[in-house]
């Protein structure tokens, strides 16, 4: 009898800066089984972003065609500016290929995927403290001044919903927060809820205890 082989729909938020990407990183070159999403926005790439890989870049237009289509299994607009979502189809295929997909979406996106898929496992990365976070942003050199301002604000919104999350990971050392995700991952793949054919086997036996 094997532990459940359903994937795992993951779902990882955090204010920016906290080291998420680095978190997913080294989950996904450990772990063969497990998928990224990768989101479409509207926003244009950071330098040595690539399209198709970081995010797909496309256009307003070719946005709301999606949303029209019913193609984004949940979408957003963030900082009252750009569109981000994430496409359906692919999500729903690598489940059911009995993969782990991991969801890099923000705060509103993580609740909309609960509402729709309520046995997605929704984790927060939070920073060790607000102040370790604004050195991180700074030290990333990725935006202007008034861009990390911005997203600093974001992140106090952010880090106040942490509650809503079935997960918290403090990002302290990195190596540290990678296990702390991966005994998540274990022990939601060890929830009886999920290991239906083991429950039929068993219940099936003719045994008397
Ligand atoms: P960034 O512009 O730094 O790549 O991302 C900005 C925010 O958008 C982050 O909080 C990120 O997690 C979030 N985000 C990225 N992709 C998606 C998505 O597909 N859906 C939602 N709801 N948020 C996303």
């Amino acid at each position: 009898m094997k532990q459940s082989r359903e994937g795992l729909l993951l779902v990882v938020s955090g204010p920016a800066g906290v080291g998420k990407g680095s978190i997913d990183g080294i989950l996904l070159e450990r772990h063969r089984n497990m998928r990224l999403s990768v989101s479409a926005t509207t926003r244009s790439p950071r330098p040595g972003e690539i399209d198709g890989v970081h995010y797909f870049f496309i256009d307003e237009e070719r946005f709301r065609q999606m949303i029209a289509e019913n193609a984004f299994l949940e979408y957003m607009q963030v900082f009252n500016m750009h569109y981000y979502g994430t496409p359906r189809a692919y999500v729903e295929q690598e489940l059911r290929a009995g993969h782990d997909v991991l969801l890099e979406i923000d705060v509103q996106g993580a609740m909309r995927v609960k509402e729709s898929y309520p046995d997605a496992v929704l984790v927060f990365v939070a920073p060790p403290s607000m102040s370790a976070l604004k050195e991180r942003l700074i030290g990333r050199n990725t935006e202007t001044p008034e861009q990390i301002e911005k997203r600093f604000a974001t992140a106090y919104q952010e880090v106040r919903c942490m509650n809503r999350y079935d997960y918290i990971v403090v990002n302290d050392v990195l190596d540290v927060a990678v296990r702390r995700m991966e005994h998540i991952i274990n022990a939601e793949k060890c929830r009886a809820s999920r290991n239906q054919a083991i429950i039929n086997e068993f219940a099936g036996g003719k045994d008397e205890i």
